[in-house]
């Protein structure tokens, strides 16, 4: 599942192609907005906030796209081929560029003054201007009970993080995943190591944690579940978290992170 630091590239990707650009083609194939079209229109900017991506167009429209799973934005030359079938969800084009986007999980048309409607709920961007550890710390607190791993997927409490920067944070910071809010002392800290590792990722496609680029180096635990840890050599555990439907893959040493 794309993260902070991906959705962050796929909008620069989409202002690259977009921005500044009268649309030549738009085409949204979901049912809900089956009849609208941009066509004619210019295409001003695409922001990320969190894992959410708002494309916005003259008129007061913006776009409003969330990739979920596995959904994704491929931008190539005008007319280039379309992949065939129901996966398509959005194209939006102009003279020189496509993007399409492939199994997007949202795409909504609103005002662009009722953006707010659809991520006024986000915490803190941590790859946004406005990132406040504070406030992301705040939200946090807000919860004590709440099992830390499962309150910084909660995008309402910081946005952008997903399994992996969850998993590696945690690791990094030597926090059991099932550990209460109210009892981690630096949620700051916490939080900030979060906002470095983005950071760090946003302009490359890898997910590097341990500052070793080579395939296999990149990460302490996350896609290491059974192997040696890194620093201790304990088998790194593999579990899931969160309640049925929703939960979702953790990773952790119970060497480093003890209970
Ligand atoms: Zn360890």
């Amino acid at each position: 599942m794309p993260e902070g630091d991906a959705v962050y590239r796929t909008a620069a990707r989409l202002r690259g192609a977009l921005d500044g650009h009268t649309l030549t083609r738009s085409d949204f194939r979901v049912p809900r907005y089956a009849t609208s079209d941009l066509t004619g229109r210019r295409v001003l900017t695409t922001l990320s906030r969190g894992k959410h991506l708002l494309t916005r167009v003259e008129g007061d429209l913006t776009v409003h796209t969330h990739l979920r799973m596995e959904g994704r934005w491929q931008v190539s030359a005008a007319g280039s081929r379309i992949p065939p079938g129901d996966q398509v969800r959005l194209i939006l084009a102009n003279e020189r560029w496509q993007a399409v986007g492939i199994r997007l999980g949202m795409v909504d048309l609103v005002r662009t003054g009722d953006e707010a409607r659809l991520v006024g709920h986000l915490g803190p961007d941590l790859l946004g201007a406005d990132w406040d550890p504070d406030e992301a710390a705040r939200r946090l607190r807000g919860a004590p009970d709440r099992t830390i791993g499962e309150a910084l997927l909660d995008q309402r409490n910081l946005a952008g993080i997903g399994t992996i920067y969850r998993a590696e944070t945690l690791f990094l910071r030597g926090i059991w995943p099932w550990k209460k809010v109210g009892e981690i002392e630096d949620l700051e800290g916490l939080v900030s190591l979060a906002q470095r590792l983005l950071d760090a990722n946003k302009g490359h496609a890898d997910t590097v944690t341990t500052g070793d680029r080579r395939p296999g180096n990149q990460t302490w635990v996350y896609g290491r579940a059974g192997r040696p840890c890194r620093r201790c050599g304990t088998r790194i555990s593999r579990g899931e978290m969160g309640a049925q439907p929703q939960e979702r893959l953790i990773l952790w040493c119970a060497g480093c992170q003890p209970r």
